[in-house]
């Protein structure tokens, strides 16, 4: 049973509690403790406006109303792949508007609540198909919630609840389920996590969502916000990434994680209808800029991911380094910029094209030094050192 609901502003926690009270009341939810851990999509250091984490205002409405249901001791946390160091995970909360939401609960709700970095997390063994798996012992600690947004996915066409999950997992076996070598390939692995730990409840955050070649902001158009002021939720977290696909135009059968299952709108609810037009699809190759080509395999995890949108945000707005950057652009022409191990074959295709090739991580070292061209060290490369070593190339 699943329930969308409308939700007109999210400029606080409270502007979003009286939707998410009526979500929570038409599929009657109650937190099983009143310890609860909210798994919101912390992925980036950007503003709610750009709909690539889940907003934190809606996060705090949650709060609200579980606090209502008699809930009194509350855990919201990540593990993003990228921000895992202290600092920069307390830059990713300041910037993504968490701490302000959180400052909000305490001042004007009297509400504590603790973020945390799941990559410092206490974790104990799950079993699971591939044997036993590290997860936070907050989802056993606490009633588990877990609060997606709604977002077209390069690799998976879309990331919503179950793909969120991933943010659980160890920054190591972040990596090997982009690999594909310890367990299975990314696909079967989340869907495997899915059966291995469950929420007692599923949000997807559509209240600005995110469509084209995301998870991440894409330049060019690439990627845009559509604005469909929605959230949906239920207990089953399978069911709800069904209307969400629904809701998005993106056929269930494409999402090769997700299983097709029946969905069963609760009374009240809003019409579960596919949004016109449907969600722009993501396209594997990525246009980070004029004439400068991102091929990302699925092999290629969050960490370089995050870097690799970082680094071009600060190439576009600092404009020092925008410059020496046109500069490159200039005595390069085409740039094509591998992620992730690639095979022979694809690089030889990408080689085809006719660019500078450009190899980012630790991954595609040994396709660098057999296909030539620059290597940007690291895993994932820092982005301020990927820029050093790519405009230093510009002599
Ligand atoms: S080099 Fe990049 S893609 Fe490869 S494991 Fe490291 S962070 Fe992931």
């Amino acid at each position: 049973m699943i329930s969308i609901v409308r939700v007109p502003a999210t400029r606080s926690a409270r502007d979003t509690l009286e939707p998410i009270q009526q979500l929570l009341e038409q599929i009657d939810y109650r937190p099983s403790s009143r310890k609860v851990f909210i798994k919101p999509n912390m992925v980036d250091a950007t503003s709610p406006l750009e709909a690539v984490d889940t907003d934190p205002a809606l996060v705090g409405g949650l709060v609200l109303a579980l606090k209502e249901r008699g809930a009194d001791e509350f855990a919201i946390g990540d593990g993003t792949g990228y921000f895992n160091e202290e600092k920069n995970w307390l830059r990713l909360v300041e910037e993504s508007g968490y701490k302000a939401m959180a400052d909000d609960l305490e001042k004007n709700h009297g509400i504590g609540l603790t973020i945390v970095n799941l990559e410092t997390a206490p974790r104990e063994g799950f079993p699971w198909k591939f044997g036993s798996i590290k997860l936070p012992s907050l989802c056993r600690t606490h009633a588990y919630i877990n609060f997606a947004k709604m977002k077209t996915h390069v690799h998976t066409q879309v990331t919503l609840a179950c793909k969120n999950q991933k943010g659980l997992l160890s920054l190591a076996d972040k990596k090997a389920f982009h690999l594909g070598k310890k367990y299975s390939d990314l696909h079967e692995n989340i869907k495997a996590l899915a059966s291995a730990v469950r929420p007692e409840l599923a949000i997807v955050d559509a209240t600005r969502a995110l469509e084209g070649s995301g998870p991440t902001t894409a330049p060019a158009g690439q990627t845009k916000v559509r604005r469909l002021k929605l959230c949906l939720g239920g207990p089953d977290m399978v069911e709800v990434d069904n209307a969400a696909c629904q809701l998005m135009g993106i056929p269930v059968d494409s999402v090769r994680h997700l299983n097709r299952v029946p969905v069963a709108v609760a009374r009240g609810s809003e019409p579960l209808q596919p949004i016109v037009p449907p969600f722009v699809r993501p396209n594997p190759e990525i246009m980070a800029t004029d004439n400068f080509f991102v091929h990302m395999s699925e092999t290629c995890c969050t960490g370089c991911q995050m870097s690799r949108s970082r680094m071009f945000r600060k190439i576009s707005f600092v404009p020092d380094i925008n410059q020496l950057f046109a500069r490159f652009r200039y005595q390069h022409g085409r740039v094509d910029f591998v992620m992730g191990s690639t095979s022979d074959d694809a690089i030889e295709a990408i080689k085809g094209r006719g660019g500078t090739l450009v190899f980012y991580g630790n991954c595609t070292k040994a396709a660098a030094d057999k296909f030539g061209g620059i290597h940007v060290p690291g895993c994932p490369p820092d982005h301020n050192v990927a820029i050093d070593v790519l405009l230093g190339k510009a002599g």
